[in-house]
């Protein structure tokens, strides 16, 4: 019997439910569909590119199809006599529409292998679904361990299917190529094994230097992860072997994904919708200076050197580290009073592990939006945050104006009058930047009353 795997976020061999289930029912027609409805942003392109490359290589056969997934799904099962789908399971919004238009026409089984847990099945005692993380994560690790990592089945490709060539997808950048400095990364499955084999000597110390963005702490596997290159229960059966208990903080950090995917399972519009609905009421600045301030913020050009290196990194190398990301999305929204949802696009378009579930959530959290965050009520201090974090060096590396500059006048050269002419003055200073969210928090709150 013939099946098709429908790939997306799953580009991997190794620890591949649907592959599995698939090439133990006879031969299979593995396709991979570029959907405009998916709505890629331009560095999760250049990913995507180069992940579908590896997994050319090592899954000769792979079909790539361009157009609308259901569509092409029933067409190719039409045209091979396919009676079965198989596929990993996705949360957001448009595969799942995907998914249920081909479970009406033929038959489709869903895998969970994107997940440590299936999202729905953590429930809580009265049989609903958690909003808030702790109580969530408790009730994932009476799930925990995943089930151990499936081997790479043995795969016989249906030969003589039509495929599109990668390349005219024309999914890397050219004029201007604004990708040069991505080389840094190794997308596709045996790039994503290596990230995890590189990161196993610093796990032990992960909680410690996690939030430091000078030091070269973190895994870096979230594109991998996005991609599917990697499954999270090999994370966790890897990181549980290799460091025992001390891998704890790391493997809560990788729940914080299944978190995310949890809340857009229940909230399929969180990208765009606030999850408190008082703040569809909230001022956001809206005009010329909003657009010339927000403007600033994409380029790095803030005068707040955290948050301006973490701008730059994100547009040279398309990650950001997480501390950074906070303060930088809590300066947009908070200082600047810029709409979270203008900043969540702007890292959909340029973060290479753009992921639906992860950048809604963590926009939603810091706004103060979320259905698990408190109301707008702390103000992160950029430029404290940047001391706290001891963020000189990385500061040095992406802000190189600044980088004659020590501590502390490195984290705040207007202040100390050492603000070099190349390096752009505060949009808005810090107290005058928190009166004014204060007041707009105000505003909202009595408006509830
Ligand atoms: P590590 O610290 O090594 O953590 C390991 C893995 O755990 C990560 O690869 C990631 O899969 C997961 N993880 C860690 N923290 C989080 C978190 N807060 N939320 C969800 N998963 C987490 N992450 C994305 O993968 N895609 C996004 O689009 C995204 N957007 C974000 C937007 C904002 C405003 C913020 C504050 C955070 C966002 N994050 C996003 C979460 C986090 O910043 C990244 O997952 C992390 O920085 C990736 O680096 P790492 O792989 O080295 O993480």
């Amino acid at each position: 019997m013939t099946r098709i795997v429908w790939l997306c976020q799953d580009l991997r061999l190794h620890d591949n439910p649907a592959l599995v289930a698939a090439c133990a029912e006879g031969d299979v027609i593995p396709v991979y569909i570029l959907d405009d409805a998916a709505q890629l942003g331009g560095a999760s392109l250049w990913w995507l590119h180069h992940s579908l490359a590896r997994l050319q290589e090592s899954l000769p056969g792979l079909i790539l199809r361009r157009g609308d997934s259901a569509s092409v799904l029933l067409s190719l099962a039409a045209q091979t006599g396919a009676t079965r789908i198989h596929a990993n399971r996705h949360y957001e919004p448009w595969w799942r529409e995907a998914a249920s238009e081909v479970a009406a026409e033929v038959e489709l089984f869903l895998h969970h292998g994107n997940q440590l847990a299936d999202p729905a099945s953590i429930r809580t005692g009265g049989g609903g679904r958690y909003k808030v993380f702790t109580p969530w994560w408790r009730n994932l690790l009476e799930q925990m361990p995943p089930g151990k990592p499936l081997s790479v089945p043995a795969i016989d490709v249906l030969d003589g299917i039509e495929s599109d060539l990668l390349s005219d997808w024309n999914l890397l950048p050219t004029r201007p190529d604004w990708a040069t400095r991505f080389d840094a990364w190794t997308p596709g499955e045996e790039g994503a094994r290596q990230a995890l084999r590189d990161f196993l000597p610093k796990i032990e110390a992960y909680n410690e230097t996690r939030n430091l963005p000078s030091v070269a702490g973190i895994s870096r596997l979230s594109p991998h992860l996005h991609f599917g290159e990697i499954s999270p229960a090999t994370v966790w059966h890897v990181a549980s072997k290799a460091a025992g208990k001390a891998a704890e903080p790391f493997l809560r950090e990788v729940g914080w994904r299944d978190y995310a995917a949890n809340l857009l399972d229940q909230l399929p519009d969180y990208a765009t919708t606030n999850g408190r609905a008082a703040y569809d009421r909230f001022p956001w600045r809206t005009g010329a200076q909003a657009d010339a301030d927000f403007a600033a913020w994409t380029r790095g050009r803030t005068g707040y050197p955290i948050v301006d290196a973490g701008m730059r990194e994100l547009w040279a190398t398309g990650f950001m580290h997480n501390r950074v990301r906070m303060i930088a999305a809590s300066f947009l929204i908070k200082h600047l009073l810029i709409d979270w949802r203008r900043g969540e696009r702007w890292f959909w378009d340029v973060l290479v592990d753009a992921d639906q579930a992860a950048n809604a959530s963590n926009w939603q959290w810091v706004a103060g939006t979320g259905v698990d965050a408190p109301m707008m009520s702390r103000i992160m201090a950029p430029l404290s945050q940047s001391e706290k974090f001891g963020a000189r060096d990385y500061i040095r590396q992406w802000v190189p104006e600044l980088a004659g500059l020590d501590d502390p006048y490195i984290h705040d050269p207007d202040e100390f009058g050492m603000r070099p002419a190349a390096y752009p003055a505060k949009r808005i200073g810090h107290r005058e930047g928190r009166e004014r969210a204060l007041a707009a928090m105000r505003e909202t709150r009595d408006g509830l009353d």
